[in-house]
């Protein structure tokens, strides 16, 4: 470029190095004559250097895109490679997230069961206080009734009620005996497992569509104060989506009222096999929480 030869309005050829750092100006001097001004937008739209010009950069834009392709070319050998480099880290990511939550998993029932266990053996223990108790009972009783006298020589009536007394005694009693061995032998604990559909998408987390999206908001976004707002999650690329089954994708975030909006769009999946699209408004979406609630009126659109 800077060896090319530029012609002059007054005749003269220079090289484009002459020239060049006084492009930005309106005119320079001649750097031939020295003795007048060239008008830099006529010298330039000459035609001969127009051609010259134009040619020269034809020349370096094709030799960088020769340097383009060939660098292309280096990918051209394994793309897979570079695939799989790209979607390491997010793999990488959901091995790790697979470990802790197999981790947490296991500590979490892990400690249930001792809580089990732990409810398992404070009955144990009541129901042998509650045998020993009962024995206890039971024995004093047991000498009571050895010692069950019933004088001949005591009035008929008062015998007859003596009797009955004696014999609410025994059989409260032989209740009592039948009763703590039922106690004793049977559980009186029952475990029962319930059906599980354990939220596993959850629980682990999903991926996100790291796309691009555009917010176009009528008000300042900044505010936080403001009371309305239009906002837009744009999707560039739809048909990528298409394919991106258990993912949603999040607009940027909104503020509205002090709060945190974003649009949320997911593929909805139906029992036919059929595939719809959700869009749907979520306030502070990380946040996962009903212990306060938040009236919005809202319109979207698609
Ligand atoms: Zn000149």
């Amino acid at each position: 470029m800077e060896d090319l030869e530029i012609t002059l309005p007054c005749g003269f050829v220079t090289k484009f190095k002459e020239i060049n750092l006084m492009m930005d100006m309106d005119k320079f001097p001649c750097p031939v004559c020295k003795t007048h001004f060239v008008k830099t937008d006529q010298c330039m739209n000459m035609t001969r250097n127009k051609l010259v010009m134009n040619k020269a950069k034809m020349l370096m834009d094709q030799k960088s895109l020769f340097e383009s392709i060939k660098n292309l070319k280096v990918f051209e050998d394994d793309p897979k490679f570079y695939i799989d480099e790209s979607f390491d880290e997010i793999k990488n990511q959901i091995d790790l997230r697979r470990e802790e939550i197999k981790l947490m998993f296991n500590e979490k029932v892990d400690i249930y069961y001792d809580d089990l266990l732990k409810t398992i053996d404070k009955q144990k223990e009541l129901k042998l206080n509650k045998f020993n108790d009962k024995m206890e009972k039971i024995k004093s009783f047991e000498n009571d009734t050895n010692n069950l006298i019933i004088y001949d020589d005591i009035e008929i009536d008062t015998k007859l009620k003596l009797i009955d007394y004696y014999s609410k005694i025994i059989k409260y009693v032989t209740n009592l005996a039948e009763t703590t061995v039922v106690d004793l032998t049977e559980a009186s604990l029952q475990f029962k497992p319930l059906d599980v559909d354990l939220d596993i998408q959850n629980v682990f987390g999903k991926i996100n569509w790291q796309e691009e999206t555009k917010i176009i908001s009528v008000n300042d976004q900044k505010k936080t104060d403001q009371e309305e707002t239009t906002f837009q999650l744009v999707i560039n690329n739809f048909s990528n989506f298409l394919h991106a089954r258990n993912m949603v994708i999040l607009s940027k975030p909104c503020i509205v009222n002090n709060f945190e909006w974003k649009i949320q769009a997911n593929l909805v999946e139906h029992e036919n096999d059929d595939t719809t699209l959700g869009f749907f408004l979520r306030c502070d979406p990380l946040i996962s929480s009903n212990v306060w609630s938040v009236n919005a009126n809202v319109e979207l659109s698609i």
